[in-house]
């Protein structure tokens, strides 16, 4: 099987480093992702420059590795181009969760679902981070056990997984989209003008059967995606109630 590895938190991040390890017990494994940090592009690509495909000095342990000079969308459209039948694209692991409403600006599921658009399966993985750095050690397990459960599906696939440390339990959940919980501080730079942040408040607590209601109760969350956005009740409805 051939795993491309990729995310949004370029390629120096320990969690990319985390998943290569991981993702080698199950086949031949590849990195191509970008040289600089690329959280919350979303699904943005690169159209107006040519992109470049470098081999990294970086040592993964063995594994070859490249990096982009591009989004992680980017990265996997070069990386599966450049390495011809590609089974399955893993994007993380990511250092901060994509839960929820998070995940309309996150670049590491963006990997994924770019991966699926050109019909190979497409796995997001993310871990909540604290005020210390994640310790891999602690999800490896959880990592390993996922990655077996979602490769050995063969059906085409989108899946987004979050992993909090030492877990309960697996669960199979729906997004949560009852708050969103993007927010905008107002600051002021050292040079004494108004700025702006744009931030992630903490999160409340969210419905049962949700990503987040997993991940806050301790469970790793596992849901499987769609790229189909069409609203099917209230298209039934429309062409009901308003034919054209
Ligand atoms: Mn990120």
């Amino acid at each position: 099987m051939r795993i491309l590895i990729t995310n949004d938190d370029g390629i120096y991040s320990p969690g990319i480093a985390a998943l290569a390890q991981a993702a080698r017990k199950f086949g031949e494994v590849r990195v191509v992702a970008p040289d600089v940090e690329q959280s919350s592009m979303g699904h943005a690509v690169t159209h107006s420059r040519p992109l470049s495909y470098r081999e990294s000095p970086i040592a993964f342990d063995g594994i070859e590795a490249y990096r982009v000079n591009g989004t992680p969308a980017d990265c996997v459209a070069l990386g599966t181009h450049l390495w011809s039948k590609t089974d399955v694209v893993l994007s993380g692991i990511n250092m901060g969760p994509n839960l929820g409403n998070g995940m309309w600006h996150s670049g590491t599921l963006a990997a994924a679902k770019q991966a699926v658009l050109l019909g190979i399966k497409g796995i997001a993985l993310s871990t909540p981070v604290g005020k210390t750095e994640p310790d891999f050690k602690r999800i490896e397990a959880d990592v390993e056990k996922a990655l077996a459960l979602l490769l050995e599906d063969t059906e085409l696939a989108l899946f987004n997984v979050n992993f909090p440390a030492d877990a309960k339990g697996m669960q199979w959940t729906r997004q949560s989209v009852r708050l969103y919980d993007g927010k905008i501080v107002p600051g002021i730079d050292p040079m004494n003008r108004k700025h702006y942040w744009f931030t992630v408040s903490p999160l409340e607590p969210a419905e049962e059967g949700t990503d987040r209601w997993a991940v806050e109760n301790g469970y790793v969350s596992i849901t499987p995606l769609r790229l189909d956005l069409t609203a099917d009740s209230e298209l039934e409805r429309l062409l009901r109630e308003r034919p054209l």
